[in-house]
């Protein structure tokens, strides 16, 4: 239910000036006629616990939340939706409630809330998917939740190996972490939680894999029913690949490609799955879809999703 008075929310980060959510979201809150201000508060890391303490304050309905941000914010809100605690293991959006016992901070990820939906709307899921994800940095990690909570098999390749194997290790950390805490469930926000077994396999160490080795790249790719690229390769650069552009070849004819960079619209990973007849699409459905989920959660009303597509596309074409 929104309410009634003059409210604000923001983007908490440092650099924020660069985001597209003010445009997104002030379409969206002025399309609904709500009295509701979406604010930069860029953050450094020592004023990062006096910003989560003001969202306290009456006017707030609360925050996204950016790079470097995402994990830091954890311990000074008081629960963490499933989604956020243990799929992606970090905050995105921070919603303030008003309880019967005084106001509490939630934290959610609607990272990977968006990229579930997107998966599930191109029917990608089948039992024991094989999902490669390029990167291991916080995007992949939201994918690597998104994967495993609808029971798929995740690779990652990094640059380096030890951070393949270490976002893979994360992951199935947060998983066991998940299984132990009996009474997840029932003290966390609602959210997304694993699917499957609570069991990491015993053959973890192998799915995680160097960029750099091409050979295993291919082999991997020819299994893969889903590939995400989750690196800033391809970033205004529609030239830009990851992995050497051929390699797509070996995909499966019905593999899902998804390059989470939403800047070119078309980057080289999406024209490349295209010309050789995959299904393959950019980050701008994730952008927009997780700006959406994050809406609804402030405000309680469903976001107004063609008002907030045509200013991130009215924002993203200004920039390039
Ligand atoms: P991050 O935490 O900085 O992680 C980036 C990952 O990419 C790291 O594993 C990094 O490896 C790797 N990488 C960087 N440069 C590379 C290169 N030249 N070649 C190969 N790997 C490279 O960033 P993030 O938050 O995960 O974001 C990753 C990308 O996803 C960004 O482009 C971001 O814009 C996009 N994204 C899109 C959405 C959306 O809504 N569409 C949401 C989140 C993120 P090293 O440690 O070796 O550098």
């Amino acid at each position: 239910m929104a309410r009634a008075t003059p409210h604000r929310v923001g983007l908490i980060g440092h650099p924020v000036d660069h985001s597209r959510s003010p445009a997104m979201q002030q379409a969206a809150f002025d399309a609904l006629r709500l009295d509701i201000q979406y604010e930069l508060w860029d953050t450094t890391t020592g004023d990062l616990r006096k910003r989560i303490e003001a969202l306290r304050q009456p006017d707030m309905l609360g925050a996204n939340v950016t790079i470097p941000h995402k994990i830091a914010v954890m311990p000074y809100l008081d629960s963490l939706s499933s989604t956020a605690r243990h799929l992606a293991g970090a905050v995105n959006t921070i919603v303030r409630e008003e309880t019967p016992h005084g106001v509490r901070l939630i934290g959610h990820n609607t990272d990977t809330t968006a990229l579930l939906r997107i998966l599930d709307e191109q029917r990608v899921w089948r039992p024991d998917l094989r999902a490669l994800v390029l990167g291991a940095g916080g995007a992949a990690q939201a994918a690597l939740g998104a994967i495993l909570a609808r029971g798929g098999q995740p690779w990652v390749a990094a640059r380096k190996r030890s951070d393949a194997r270490q976002a893979l290790d994360s992951l199935y950390a947060r998983r066991e972490e998940a299984a132990r805490d009996a009474s997840a469930s029932a003290t966390s926000a609602s959210g997304v939680f694993f699917a499957g077994a609570f069991t990491a396999p015993d053959h973890l160490k192998s799915y995680a894999l160097s960029l750099d080795d091409l050979d295993a790249i291919a082999q991997a790719l020819a299994e893969t029913r889903l590939l995400i690229n989750a690196t800033p390769v391809g970033t205004r650069d529609p030239m830009a690949s990851p992995i050497p552009i051929d390699l797509l070849r070996r995909l499966p004819r019905d593999a899902f490609v998804l390059d989470l960079v939403y800047n070119p619209p078309e980057t080289a990973v999406v024209r490349a799955a295209h010309a050789i007849g995959l299904r393959a699409t950019g980050g701008f459905s994730m952008l927009l879809y997780q700006g959406a989920e994050s809406f609804t959660l402030w405000t309680g009303f469903e976001a107004p999703l063609a008002t907030m597509r045509a200013a991130l596309e009215a924002a993203l074409q200004s920039e390039a």
